[in-house]
């Protein structure tokens, strides 16, 4: 027995039939002569052998003992009734006890199997219908009970529990008949059954209960028994019970009869129920095809991908479990496995477009069911929606599934739980008394000025959680009252924002805002702090430690847990926005002017605030609008540069105007050798034109190449410069400066400027500090340029201090500075000597006009491109013995100032163009070994790993250290010059554990119940798995027969090289093997963990080569020239 319960045969074979004794009933000494038949479910016994319906039926699930007692006869006990049987030899009592034990243990073996039914309860199925009837020809009513094909008849509601009945008639030869008012007749070949409902209702009932199990029985099982070949839907895809007979057509799962029920509970834009044996006409070729490719298996690696074992249906899960199970799972896709493009509504349609186009059905349902819309716009008006696409690539069961999925609904977690909405923290208990103005309260922001009129005097009294105002002092039922619980968010506009001078908002869970008044700052501020305290928990009370703006909770999702909302505090003081995490760490400060993006997601219904700054991402959710819209307009209004001096603008890490730096940034790609540079002016609209746009928003500007002209960026950056209101030096402070250049004694006269330096506020020093260290790099260049330190001072110094250049006192500043510039800023010595060493050297290069060497000094030096190999993508880096590949990964990230965002998964990747592979590094590989082995056709490339999500998910929710499975292979065997025909790809059956990659030749074709293949011979080859180096991608010439391959090199004791190439059927298969890989190859670690990226600091070693400053750029020469030294030696705006 392969242990799959029950065989779809209907009619059940007869185990043992023959004549019995039967004892006699009570008060009688009569044996009776009774044809007895068992079969797997029943033990029967007929007058005669001739009779269709028996006169008794026990349930052998209910027996409990077969026992041989005197006399030949023998006991069949069940949980309280005794049948006692005679046979007419011992040898035949014998086989009758034998058959009915088997029968039994078989019968319990198969319920323990299935675990359907718990003890006690009787039969295999649960009633469609049942009942009280009477039945013509019985003296009493019997309880009638109509299950699956079969209308069962029991004395009374007692014996159906019992599983003790009088007969049961198979529907395949009934037929129903309405009679009279409340009666009907079940007819049979054999007999007519004429019944009489209690009423004419219940007769209907009876009528449309047994036509249905008339159906059933003449039901096929043909369409069952072909979905049933792929073996996981031989049991429910939702609690796992045998022989499930129900699909869900658009989810493409098969279910159980009860799950069915459940489903048909969820509504047809969810789930759409079909009958395998009645709805006959649904299960056309395609949609069983269907069902083969998808089916349970896959339908649960994506619908049921995470389900905490607390949460699992289980055969005999009741009702209520069953229902919130299947609300979790399809509505709200809870235990779904999120797609890596998740919540990216434009790139889910994209990839729904071009996967429809393909046979990977999996990756269909997956993104179907993460949000990609099924009606979607393709951009080709020829094929518009995906439907169209699939049609025209002749993908006919991609079709069909888009068209089952037509109308259904994507899943999504329900964001009013009332788990989450009630919040339980028991808050602190504040008092506070006195006379507020107050507005009625609104139910939108408040555009308008408030006047003075609009407020009424009101006295308020806070108290036990709850802000009461009275119409005066001394009434005492309160005109309304607010609960402290109910608060979300305290704001206060600025003065004189409303007729009253101060004021605050206090916005309500109940979407309300109300606006109080006062003539006081002091009183203001009192009453703000009291209701801040009464409505913020103990874990966010660090909050009220400031001032702030504004205050409240919010919806928030950050770090890798994105799947679910959670509530936290935040306040908002000036530009920097302050985060209370309940389960989080004590979270930075969100510095909003800094931030490196900041966007609005999402449709009306659900906005979403994604807030990106360096190496985090924060989610904020628009739950509740009327808040949800103050705190994204006093946010969007905090990032923005709030006006025209150097701290109001968009600043970069160091404190750095984005604007300087985005413009020093460009002349350093592409300006140092340009002649005249900063002396020439740009064309006056170009440059007033990109310097707006800088202004309104710097973040967003790209300058490239092509586009602007050096000399327009370069004039722009003066402009701004010049036009700065308080200038770089600022106001107070700038004749200081002038007269420090007066100082004969150059000592007295550099010690003097760093004083100065120090007094000038943190962003005007950074940006000082900046600018000279650019300048000084021009300078170096001043062959080419022609712009010496005197030329520029000659340009800057006016420009910064905003002089009309008659006096050179301003120039002489600014040459001062880049002369001394090392003794003013405090520039390391270290530091300053390799600067002076690789300026030199690149001075000397560029004279020299060739670059051949690519090694310096013993450090290797390597070229790696971002994102993919294009000129101008290349850094040239060196590399230190001990950098490893997240080293390597993360400076050529700050090269480029590409910040990291929350999943993005930057990746170092060996791409070898001549395998048409690449091999993402791990990221604590070291990257020179791998230098040291690359090819001619191999090169590195720094690009972010679009599947790590999804392995990481994988990984998350399996014991990742085996896999097994079956694959397309092909080895290659050209390479071991056997001569053998090259060959094609053939199945082999892959087990890959922590020591060994196995490949078997033929598997037996069962699986054993503990899930693990029974691999019936040696494996054919083994290859242990550290050596190996997994790259994703087959070349195309070997015709890989699915695009979803990798190449596995495994590189002998003898550095021979053997490869072999495997294929998967779904890029998610392709996923868990090359995870499992990872996982097996680096213990377990797979990514780095969060702190590690964020705490990384810069090597003291590698100051010089670390830069903000990328190197890019069409002029050759010089890119080679500063490869050569592979450290970009204008690095000194990274150490501000
Ligand atoms: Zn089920």
């Amino acid at each position: 027995m392969d242990g799959l319960p029950g065989d779809p045969t209907p009619i059940t074979p007869v185990i043992k039939a023959g004549w019995l004794d039967k004892n006699p009933p009570q008060g009688s000494y009569i044996y009776q002569k009774r044809w007895v038949r068992l079969d797997a479910d029943h033990l029967r016994y007929f007058d005669s052998n001739k009779d269709a319906y028996s006169k008794r039926f026990i349930s052998v699930a209910c027996i409990s003992r077969v026992a041989a007692i005197g006399d030949q006869k023998f006991e069949v006990i069940t949980n309280n009734r005794t049948f006692a049987f005679r046979a007419e030899s011992d040898a035949e009592r014998k086989e009758w006890v034998r058959a009915l034990q088997q029968a039994a243990a078989e019968q319990g073996a198969r319920a323990r199997l299935s675990s359907t039914y718990p003890l006690g309860v009787r039969g295999p199925e649960l009633p469609d219908h049942a009942g009280s009837l009477e039945l013509r020809g019985f003296k009493n009513k019997l309880y009638v009970a109509v299950a699956g094909d079969k209308v069962q008849l029991y004395k009374n509601l007692e014996e159906y529990h019992l599983g003790i009945g009088i007969t049961f008639i198979d529907m395949s030869v009934g037929n129903v008949k309405e009679a009279d008012r409340r009666s009907f007749d079940l007819t049979t070949p054999y007999r007519i059954f004429s019944f009489s409902a209690e009423s004419e209702l219940e007769k209907e009932q009876w009528l449309e209960a047994m036509q249905g199990a008339i159906a059933e029985a003449l039901s096929t099982s043909e369409v069952a028994e072909r979905i049933w070949a792929m073996a996981p839907n031989r049991f429910c895809a939702d609690c796992g019970a045998a022989q499930p007979d129900w699909a869900s057509i658009n989810l493409c799962v098969v279910i159980c009869k009860r799950c069915a029920g459940e489903h048909r509970g969820l509504g047809a834009g969810v789930s759409k129920v079909r009958s395998l044996k009645m709805d006959r006409k649904v299960w056309t070729e395609t949609l069983i095809e269907l069902f083969l490719h998808l089916g349970n298996g896959t339908g649960n690696h994506f619908w049921a991908a995470n389900v905490p074992p607390s949460e699992a249906l289980q055969p005999n899960s009741s009702p209520g479990a069953r229902r919130r199970h299947l609300e979790a799972k399809y509505r709200e896709g809870k235990y779904r496995r999120y797609h890596p493009l998740f919540g990216n509504q434009e790139e889910l349609d994209k990839a729904l477009c071009a996967t429809v186009t393909t046979t990977d059905l999996a990756e269909t349902q997956a993104l179907l069911g993460c949000g990609a819309g099924v009606n979607c716009f393709s951009g080709d008006p020829e094929a518009p929606t995906p439907l169209a696409l699939a049609e025209q690539a002749g993908q006919i069961l991609q079709m069909e599934f888009l068209r089952n999925n037509r109308t259904t609904e994507v899943p999504r977690l329900e964001s009013t739980k009332p788990l989450e909405k009630h919040y339980s923290v028991v808050l602190p208990t504040v008092s506070h008394s006195g006379f507020l103005y107050k507005t009625a309260s609104a139910g939108k922001l408040l555009q308008d000025r408030r006047a003075r009129e609009e407020f009424s005097r009101r006295w308020c009294v806070l108290s036990d959680g709850v802000l009461s105002y009275y119409e005066n002092e001394r009434a005492v039922t309160p005109n309304g009252e607010i609960r402290a619980s109910e608060i979300v968010c305290l704001a206060v506009p600025p003065p004189d924002t409303h007729g009253f001078e101060h004021t605050f908002e206090v916005y309500t869970e109940g979407e309300r805002l109300y606006l109080f008044g006062l003539e006081s700052a002091e009183l203001a501020r009192e009453w703000v702090k009291c209701i801040a305290k009464a409505f913020i928990p103990p874990l966010a009370e660090d909050l009220l430690t400031r001032d702030f703006e504004r205050l409240g909770r919010l919806p928030y999702k950050a770090g890798l847990s994105l799947q679910r909302a959670q509530e936290g505090w935040f306040s908002l003081t000036g530009s920097e926005l302050r985060a209370v995490f309940p389960e989080g760490p004590c979270e930075e400060p969100l510095q909003l002017r800094k931030l490196q993006e900041l966007s609005v997601q999402g449709d009306s219904e659900n906005q979403v605030l994604v807030l990106v700054e360096r190496r985090r991402t924060l989610y904020i959710q628009g739950e509740r609008r009327l808040d949800f819209t103050g705190w994204l307009g006093a946010i969007q209004k905090a990032a923005a540069s709030s006006g025209d001096t150097l701290s109001e603008q968009q600043l970069g890490d160091s404190d750095i105007p984005v604007i300087v730096y985005r413009c020093v940034d460009y002349i350093t790609q592409c300006g140092l050798t340009s002649e005249g540079i900063y002396r020439k002016c740009g064309q006056t609209s170009k440059t007033q034109r990109l310097l707006e746009s800088l202004r309104q928003d710097a973040r967003s500007v790209r300058l490239k190449e092509g586009e602007q002209h050096v000399d327009d960026v370069s004039s722009a950056l003066k402009r701004f410069l010049r036009d700065l209101p308080d200038g770089l030096f600022t106001r107070a402070q700038r004749l200081a400066w002038l007269d420090t250049s007066e100082i004969e004694d150059e000592e007295e006269k550099v010690s003097r400027y760093r004083e100065l330096l120090a007094r000038l506020p943190p962003v005007n020093r950074a940006t000082v500090k900046a600018l000279i260290s650019h300048l000084y790099c021009v300078q170096c260049f001043s062959d080419t340029n022609q712009m010496n330190t005197h030329n520029l001072a000659i340009v800057f110094g006016p420009t910064l201090f905003q002089t009309d250049g008659q006096d050179y006192k301003a120039g002489r500043v600014v040459e001062d500075l880049i002369s001394h510039y090392v003794v003013v800023f405090s520039v390391d010595e270290e530091e300053l000597r390799k600067q002076r060493e690789e300026i030199t050297a690149i001075v000397k290069m560029r004279v020299a006009g060739t670059a051949s060497g690519t090694q310096h000094a013993g450090d290797f030096i390597c070229t790696v491109y971002l994102e993919e190999k294009k000129a101008d993508t290349e850094q040239h880096i060196k590399i230190p013995a001990s950098m490893t590949a997240e080293e390597l990964t993360l400076e050529i990230l700050d090269r480029r100032n590409v910040g990291i965002r929350e999943r993005d998964y930057w990746t170092c990747f060996e791409v070898n163009e001549r395998e048409e592979a690449e091999r993402p590094l791990h990221f604590a590989e070291k990257v020179l070994p791998i230098l040291h082995g690359l090819g001619t056709d191999s090169y590195l490339v720094v690009k972010k790993h679009q599947s790590m999500e999804a392995m990481l998910l994988y990984l998350a929710s399996h014991v990742g250290d085996t896999k097994h499975g079956m694959m397309k292979f092909r080895e290659d065997r050209s390479l071991l010059g056997l001569g053998l025909p090259s060959g094609g790809f053939h199945d082999r059956y892959f087990i890959l554990n922590s020591s060994c990659l196995r490949l078997y030749k033929e598997i037996r074709s069962q699986r054993s119940w503990s899930g693990a293949p029974e691999t019936s011979h040696r494996p054919e080859k083994e290859w242990p798995v550290r050596s190996l180096k997994v790259y994703l991608g087959v070349k195309k010439k070997l015709r890989p027969p699915t695009c979803w391959g990798f190449t596995v090199v495994h590189e002998t004791e003898k550095h021979e090289k053997q490869q072999w190439y495997l294929c998967c059927e779904t890029q998610m298969e392709l996923r868990e093997w090359f995870a499992t890989f990872l996982f097996v190859q680096h213990d377990g670690l797979v990514w780095p963990s969060e702190p590690s990226r964020v705490s990384r600091a810069v090597p003291e070693v590698r100051l010089g080569s670390v830069s903000l400053i990328p190197l890019r750029g069409s002029e050759n020469e010089m890119r080679r020239s500063v490869a050569a030294f592979a450290a970009d030696p204008l690095s000194l705006l990274r150490n501000v």
